[in-house]
């Protein structure tokens, strides 16, 4: 997406439930991460090779960065495989990579980049690359994929029959290709409903509403709503005198992780405003704690040595780098397949988790069993 487009697809999810966030976000710069950089050179190295292909070449990968190599090659060949699949069918269909997308009949200045379009008269399928692991996104219901699939029909409905549309999305470092097929028909009239509230997101009318979608949204240090919707909870509980009833207990425990994320938001917050010079009540800024360092580490080992210690007694022993590390340095699939028979995985303690999550419940009955499962960590 364009840096400065106020409807961003990628923020549709959250618009679209919360209408005036999009303005109020613009009042908070937009942190480009590590990982925001990491995900365009995924995109680059999946645009150049699917490009190379398309024009009779290799779809083969090429790149120093084995876990990059390894995840990018997982996409172009469910893209080559979807491709090949589509021409079987039609024998006209078309790849389109890296597509300007223009959804302003729907969303006002609404536009982004389509990563692959899969285009013949039978269906037009939109693919989206999503470099990231940390959370698994679903095709089903998703705005963005929507809006991009949008676009796309506006641009090629002329040339071609096609009356339904995929979305996918492909998340090669977890393996999760996800889809959702509509009409066109089906897609438009959500689009229409979309539009109107676009219209009022475009001029920052409407009520704030707080939930999952406020997550990553700029405004969340300073939003009274969302501090609201992370407080309700707490506040009930300390407004009882007795004791906690479960479900009290279990609202709590649901958005503790969010809670958790929500006061170290607000914390950075502080501490950047503080930074800048501004005071606020009740807080000052203050020197972080020094720590004494070796400024030249095989000096100071020959000094050691030279004074009679020995090696083992100065040095760390050598130690393996970590599964994440060794996963880059090699590629997930070249490291099962070094390490075959040398990986177990090791199971946590239990955890309480949603019930909407994926995993089968733990049927413990007794006391006795949920102790044994801590103690041998099953
Ligand atoms: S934090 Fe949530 S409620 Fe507040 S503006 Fe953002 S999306 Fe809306």
């Amino acid at each position: 997406m364009g840096a400065h487009a106020i409807l961003s697809a990628s923020a549709s999810h959250r618009w679209l439930k919360c209408l005036p966030s999009a303005r109020w976000e613009q009042q908070f710069p937009d942190k480009t991460s590590a990982y925001a950089e990491e995900g365009t050179r995924a995109h680059a190295l999946a645009e150049k090779t699917l490009k190379t292909f398309r024009n009779g070449g290799s779809p083969e990968v090429v790149s120093d960065d084995a876990e990059m190599k390894e995840a990018i090659q997982s996409y172009v060949d469910t893209v080559v495989e979807k491709y090949t699949e589509a021409r079987q069918a039609s024998p006209d269909a078309r790849l389109l990579i890296e597509q300007h997308l223009d959804f302003s009949k729907w969303v006002p200045q609404g536009f982004g980049t389509g990563d692959c379009l899969i285009i013949s008269d039978k269906i037009l399928e939109v693919c989206d690359l999503k470099y990231g692991k940390g959370v698994e996104v679903s095709a089903q219901g998703n705005s963005q994929m929507r809006l991009y699939a949008l676009g796309a029909i506006e641009a090629q409905e002329m040339f071609w029959g096609f009356d339904k549309v995929r979305m996918t999305i492909i998340q090669p470092r977890i393996g999760n290709v996800s889809s959702e097929e509509m009409s066109v028909e089906d897609l438009k009239t959500w689009g229409r409903e979309a539009h109107k509230k676009a219209l009022l997101a475009f001029e920052g009318k409407g009520e704030p509403v707080a939930g999952d979608h406020c997550r990553f949204c700029r405004c969340r240090t300073v939003c009274r709503t969302y501090a609201d919707y992370m407080t309700a909870p707490l506040k009930e509980a300390f407004k009882m005198p007795q004791e906690l009833q479960p479900d009290e207990i279990s609202e709590i425990v649901l958005k503790a992780k969010k809670i958790k994320n929500w006061l170290e938001d607000i914390e950075t917050y502080a501490l950047v405003q503080a930074m800048d010079g501004k005071k606020l009540p009740g807080l000052k800024l203050v020197a972080g704690r020094s720590v004494r360092k070796i400024i030249n580490p095989d000096l100071a080992a020959g000094k050691l040595l030279e004074a009679g210690y020995k090696p083992e007694e100065i040095y760390k022993p050598q130690s393996l780098q970590t599964m994440t590390e060794l996963k880059k340095l090699c590629g997930a699939k070249k490291l099962e397949s070094l390490l075959e028979g040398n990986m177990e995985t090791t199971k946590r303690s239990p955890a309480l988790v949603p019930e909407s999550d994926k995993r089968p419940e733990l049927s413990i009955n007794r006391t006795e069993e949920i102790k044994s499962v801590f103690e041998k960590g099953e």
